[in-house]
C-alpha cells in the first residue's frame, strides 16, 4: 500500500451545513489511501453573524468535538486523528474568536480570510462583485487581511493564501510586493502556511497558494502543511502527489506536524 508522509490537515465536517458524510468516512478514505494521520479542521461558529450554511452553530462545538473523539479513539490502532478547527479572521472580532478557539483543546487553528469587509467574497453567490471591482486591488485588500490576521496571534496555519483566485479571477499586475509582504509578516508571526489542493477543484483550477507565490514563501522560511479541503469523503489526500511535487518545485523539502498547538514534527518530503 502506498504510504503518504504528509497528513491531510484540512477536513470539514457535516456541521458546516455544506460538507456530507460522517467523519468515520473521511477516516476510513485516509486510511485506504494510506495517510498515518489525518486532521479535522471544520468551519469554526461564526463571530460577526450566523450562517448554517457557512459554519457550525455555537451550541455545535461540543459535538464536533465529541464526533471527532469517537473516531479518534475508533481507528486509534490504523490511523492519528488530529482536532484542528478553521476559523474566520474578523477584524474586530479578535476577543470573541479567541474566547471560541480557547474552549477547547486543539492541535492547530488555521486562520481563514473569507471575508473582505462583509463580502464573503469565496461564496459563489457574492462572486459578481469580483467583476465590478478592479481585481488587483481586491488581491492587494485581501493580502492586507492575511498580515491582520497572522498578526492576532489567533492561528498556526494560515488557509489557501490566494483563494480570492477560486472563480477564476487572477491578477492583472504584478503583485508579488503584497505577497513579500505578507510572506515576512508570516515569517515574524511564525505561522506556517497550507498547500491546499480544493482549488484544482474550482474553476482557479489550480493549489492554493500558485507556484511563484509558494516560492516566495520557502524564499522567506515559512513552512508548510498541506491539506485537501475535504467536504466530502473521497476528497481526502486528494491531488496530493501533485501537490507534494509543487511544494518540492518551490524548493520545500519538510513539512510540518502539530499537536496541541505546537510543531510536534519536521517531516521530510523526500
Ligand atoms: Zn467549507
Ligand atoms: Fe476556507
Ligand atoms: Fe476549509
Ligand atoms: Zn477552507
Amino acid at each position: 500500500m502506498k504510504h503518504f508522509p504528509v497528513p491531510d490537515y484540512h477536513i470539514h465536517t457535516y456541521l458546516c451545513g455544506h460538507a456530507s458524510g460522517q467523519p468515520y468516512e473521511y477516516v476510513e478514505h485516509a486510511i485506504s489511501l494510506g495517510f498515518s494521520e489525518i486532521g479535522f479542521s471544520d468551519h469554526a461558529p461564526m463571530v460577526s453573524h450566523r450562517d448554517p450554511t457557512v459554519t457550525m452553530a455555537m451550541d455545535e462545538l461540543p459535538l464536533y468535538h465529541k464526533m471527532i473523539e469517537q473516531v479518534k479513539e475508533k481507528y486509534k490502532d490504523a490511523i492519528t486523528v488530529k482536532v484542528g478547527i478553521e476559523a474566520d479572521f474578523i477584524p474586530g472580532y479578535e476577543a470573541q474568536t479567541e474566547k471560541i478557539l480557547q474552549a477547547y483543546p486543539y492541535d492547530y487553528v488555521i486562520g481563514s480570510v473569507h471575508y473582505i469587509g462583509d463580502w464573503g467574497f469565496d461564496n459563489s453567490d457574492e462572486q459578481e462583485k469580483l467583476k465590478k471591482l478592479n481585481i488587483n486591488d481586491t488581491y492587494r485588500a485581501y493580502h492586507k487581511l492575511l498580515r491582520k490576521c497572522a498578526q492576532s496571534g489567533l492561528f498556526d496555519i494560515m488557509a489557501h493564501t490566494d483563494l480570492v483566485k477560486k472563480f477564476g479571477h487572477f491578477p492583472t499586475e504584478d503583485i508579488s510586493d503584497e505577497i513579500i509582504a505578507t510572506a515576512e509578516i508570516f515569517k515574524e508571526c511564525k505561522v506556517a502556511i497550507e498547500l491546499n489542493t480544493s482549488g484544482l477543484r474550482k474553476p482557479a483550477r489550480e493549489m492554493y497558494p500558485a507556484l511563484a507565490t509558494l516560492k516566495l514563501f520557502f524564499q522567506h522560511g515559512v513552512p508548510l502543511i498541506f491539506g485537501s479541503d475535504s467536504h466530502r469523503p473521497q476528497e481526502v489526500g486528494m491531488d496530493f502527489n501533485q501537490a507534494i511535487a509543487a511544494a518540492q518545485r518551490a524548493g520545500y523539502r519538510e513539512c510540518l506536524r502539530f499537536r496541541q498547538r505546537k510543531i510536534e514534527e519536521v517531516v521530510s518530503l523526500v
